[in-house]
């Protein structure tokens, strides 16, 4: 027989340093009801059980007695940016850029293997065609033969992008790896300690940065140096670079998509059309999406980007600060604070939700690339961090529920036009924001936190699995 767990709501809600009221505002219920939880007067309801392990990120089997597992710590504090801005081929972080890196080293762990052998799980088995995961698998084992197969029955999976890589020698099984693919070509072994899991950041709510920040008399910028190595000035500029060299390909790059859609590439035509009598906001949209164009294709095409905060992600914030420092000539070095302001929006949405397609649909991926681009502009343009603050609320906000449903798994259709369409959403954002940021109600940590719940609700049909919507298509 099951019991319910009284003193686990208390235990969960100190450690995470929430008190009865705040709990209870994020739960939309009393700070009395709470205490009658905590107290063992009453029970949560089943949906409030849900909604308390969303919270507190734990399975919903540790509230009761027949589990007698530890409380999981929760973690407090944020990984550098480094772990979030990374420059990899596309077109996934999590189907490309991750297995890529598990088989790299699990090759290197493996010198003596003369075959491999991969199985993928969940999104990895249902779109890693589309995605080119199978390529990118192949390309790293070899000269060592790999054989891919691809599970697409339903299982228990601790994430959605699962693999498990098997090494042989001389037919018999020499070492296993199973590896969660948890998105920004971030990789986490089976039993292993989570990766790099070091938190510069011991802050890990924008409302604490802020405060912080505000205290201090610093933009966010200097409170991301504050933490970060003496080498990661260079780093962002490698990103910088990186992310202009992708834009400068993309205008310069023509063709066909690899996949068998048959999309074209498109940002050079639409860099180039121009109208003899164009007004100026017409010039700069097509400009703006013509640089959000250009990287995405070069994604597509399974080129180098920046993961900005993914891969099918990655046209969004170079699009926006491409375009600023076209048109008034901002400096490297401000566009590099511009860029370390967006990462920390997009490590806070990574720290607290997601930006996992798999993991909470295309607002995690999309949603948050929308939300770094306006806190990026709004840091260019010297707003103060209220107006930063809004203005990413701004543009997470509208794409709250937005679905993971490429069609054939490329990321390809939506993708591409997701991200154009994104960029100019981040320069609306802005705007609002620096005309209405005083009349605001709702913070941007809550806005997250609804996406987490959003995207937790969302079937798994809308999540990167190529089995609903767009995706249900046939080209
Ligand atoms: S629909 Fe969005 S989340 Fe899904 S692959 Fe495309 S860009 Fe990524």
């Amino acid at each position: 027989m099951y019991e319910f767990k009284k003193e686990i709501i208390k235990e969960l809600r100190i450690k995470s340093g929430m008190s009865q009221r705040e709990l209870g505002n994020r739960l939309g219920i009393s700070d009395r009801a709470v205490s009658k939880w905590e107290t063992g007067l009453s029970l949560p309801t089943s949906a409030n059980l849900i909604r308390l392990s969303n919270i507190f990120d734990i399975p919903t089997k540790y509230f009761f007695t027949a589990h007698h597992c530890p409380i999981p710590q929760i973690p407090h504090g944020m990984e550098s940016l480094t772990e979030l801005y990374k420059i990899g081929r596309g077109p996934s972080s999590s189907h490309t850029i991750g297995p890529e890196k598990a088989c790299l080293e699990f090759k290197a762990k493996n010198p003596q293997a003369d075959l491999f052998k991969v199985i993928l799980y969940g999104s990895l088995a249902k779109t890693g065609k589309g995605h080119g995961t199978d390529v990118v698998i192949l390309k790293t084992f070899h000269p060592i033969p790999c054989d891919i197969e691809f599970d697409y029955s339903e299982k228990h999976l601790s994430h959605p992008n699962t693999m498990d890589i098997i090494a042989f020698k001389n037919k018999s099984v020499s070492d296993t790896a199973r590896v969660l693919s948890i998105g920004g070509g971030k990789v986490v072994f089976e039993g292993d300690k989570a990766p790099n899991s070091a938190l510069l950041y011991d802050l890990s709510a924008f409302s604490e940065i802020s405060d912080y920040c505000t205290s201090k008399n610093i933009r966010l910028w200097q409170y991301a140096l504050e933490r970060e190595s003496d080498s990661f000035p260079e780093y962002m500029k490698g990103i910088w670079d990186a992310m202009k060299d992708s834009i400068r390909r993309g205008l310069n790059d023509e063709g066909i998509l690899p996949g068998g859609l048959n999309v074209a590439k498109k940002a050079k035509s639409l860099f180039n059309s121009q109208h003899i009598d164009e007004s100026a906001e017409t010039r700069e949209n097509r400009m703006v999406c013509s640089f959000a164009f250009a990287v995405s294709e070069q994604n597509a095409s399974g080129e180098k980007i920046v993961t900005a905060p993914t891969c099918g992600a990655s046209g969004v914030l170079p699009a926006v600060l491409y375009y600023q420092q076209q048109k008034h000539g901002f400096s490297d070095n401000q566009i590099i604070q511009a860029l370390i302001t967006a990462g920390l929006i997009g490590n806070l949405i990574k720290t607290n939700a997601s930006i996992s397609g798999a993991e909470c649909g295309c607002q995690a991926e999309i949603g948050s690339a929308c939300a770094m681009a306006a806190a990026a502009l709004a840091e260019l343009f010297s707003l103060n961090i209220d107006k930063i603050e809004y203005a990413a609320e701004i543009a997470i906000e509208h794409h709250l529920g937005l679905t993971c449903d490429p069609i054939c798994g490329l990321v390809q259709i939506p993708c591409i036009e997701r991200n154009a369409v994104a960029a100019m959403r981040a320069i609306n954002a802005v705007n609002l924001a620096s005309f209405l940021w005083n009349t605001r109600k709702i913070s941007f940590d809550r806005v997250v936190e609804a996406m987490k719940e959003t995207g937790h609700d969302l079937s798994p049909s809308y999540k990167e699995t190529a089995e609903a919507g767009l995706a249900k298509i046939k080209l």
